[in-house]
């Protein structure tokens, strides 16, 4: 157990492992060793049947740098427990086959690869997935009666930053004996912890705002020890480990987490409040407004209301298309998370798969843009706006 469990988070995200370097680095080295050697095979088996905590094997997550990582990803979002992978996609694919198999609903939108793994291709091995929008949350609990035992969801939700009550789900959620997974990447856990709210999973996309950088793939699961011991077999047999170096520089990052976070959360509420009195701009999505209509729930369940900032430009998908074009420090990426500003239309990018009615079913008008808002100065990013806008 680390020695700081009860501290802020801030604490958390850099003193929140346990282990402690034989050469007195503050922090664990990067262990690139596939396999390590014991000193007799009563030892190693002591390890192998799980009698005693230990390294390994690389693959199977049995490695220093993994650990010291999985500690510390736990410590923020007050979870018994973390397992790291090596993409987000591969932490949402352990939990919907350790947990998914009776069938999974998923609410609102979500990840692109989520959807497309939900609605093509689990179904492909008998799994069968309900995707319903936010507003036909009364569905769930007829749903759940004919027996899937997973729900999934984010919120805020991609690209229209809606909110869904984490503490409403779980209740129904529950009364089915059924069980609650959050995807946090957009609100990471220094905004939002769903698992103090009744939800029992926590997956992220360590790429976004956990990496923090745009430099690293990675992914996490959290929950309870009862609900993570079953996903590890899958983990190791589907072969989706973090690498040892990944787990350092995400380990890294953690260490810069919040005051990243929030430095965001502060650009993107001024950035958003600039857009609103925009005359070229027709909306703007941002759970930090009070006139945005998640804003009550944001406020109940959130600590803080993110770096991402969706506007409709008043105009066509091709007018949207060319501010895109003309922005200069918005990247035209589609990621989130990093230091640097970036900009998608969703309607080209994200959500380019589905059909034009589909979007318009889930209120992305094409000429929407979707910001992830950086570290860079608000005014310059304000001023980028207005330039590309003019
Ligand atoms: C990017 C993303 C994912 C997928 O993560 P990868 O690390 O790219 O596999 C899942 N959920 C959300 C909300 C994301 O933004």
């Amino acid at each position: 157990m680390s020695k700081v469990q009860k501290a802020a988070l801030s604490t958390r995200a850099i003193h929140g492992h346990s282990a402690r370097d034989a050469h007195g680095s503050p922090h664990i080295p990067i262990y690139n060793t596939t396999t390590f050697a014991f000193p007799s095979t009563a030892d190693l088996l002591d390890v192998v049947d799980g009698r005693k905590p230990g390294s390994l094997y690389t693959r199977y997550g049995l490695n220093p740098s993994i650990f010291a990582l999985e500690e510390t990803l736990a410590g923020l979002e007050n979870a018994e427990m973390a397992w790291a992978f090596c993409s987000g996609m591969a932490a949402e694919t352990a939990l919907f086959l350790t947990h998914g198999r009776e069938g999974v609903v998923c609410i609102g939108d979500a990840y692109g690869g989520t959807l497309e793994l939900l609605a093509s291709q689990l179904p492909l091995l008998g799994i069968k997935t309900h995707l319903i929008l936010g507003s036909e949350i009364d569905r769930l609990d007829a749903l759940l009666a004919e027996g899937a035992k997973l729900v999934f969801f984010e919120t805020p939700t991609n690209p229209t930053l809606e909110l869904l009550d984490i503490r409403a789900i779980a209740a129904i959620a529950h009364a089915h004996g059924a069980k609650v997974a959050v995807d946090n990447t957009f609100a990471s856990p220094v905004n939002q912890r769903p698992l103090e709210l009744g939800a029992d999973f926590v997956v992220h996309s360590a790429t976004k705002y956990l990496g923090g950088h745009s430099d690293l793939t990675a992914g996490t699961l959290m929950g309870c020890k009862a609900d993570l011991m079953p996903v590890w077999n899958w983990r190791k047999n589907l072969g989706s480990m973090i690498a040892p170096e990944t787990a350092s520089l995400l380990s890294r990052s953690l260490r810069t987490l919040v005051v990243r976070v929030q430095q965001q959360n502060a650009t993107a509420q001024t950035v958003a409040e600039a857009m609103l009195k925009h005359p070229k701009i027709a909306r703007v999505y941002y759970p930090g407004l009070p006139e945005f209509p998640g804003h009550a729930l944001a406020c109940e369940q959130m600590h803080g209301f993110g770096g991402m900032v969706s506007i409709d430009i008043k105009g066509t998908g091709d007018d949207a298309t060319r501010v895109a074009d003309r922005l200069r420090l918005f990247a035209l990426a589609p990621s989130l998370g990093g230091a640097e500003s970036l900009v998608t239309q969703p309607c080209t990018t994200t959500h380019h798969g589905l059909t034009q009615e589909e979007r318009q079913r889930r209120g992305i008008s094409d000429a929407m843009l979707r910001l992830s808002v950086g570290l860079e100065d608000a005014a310059d990013l304000i001023a980028d706006l207005e330039q590309a806008l003019g």
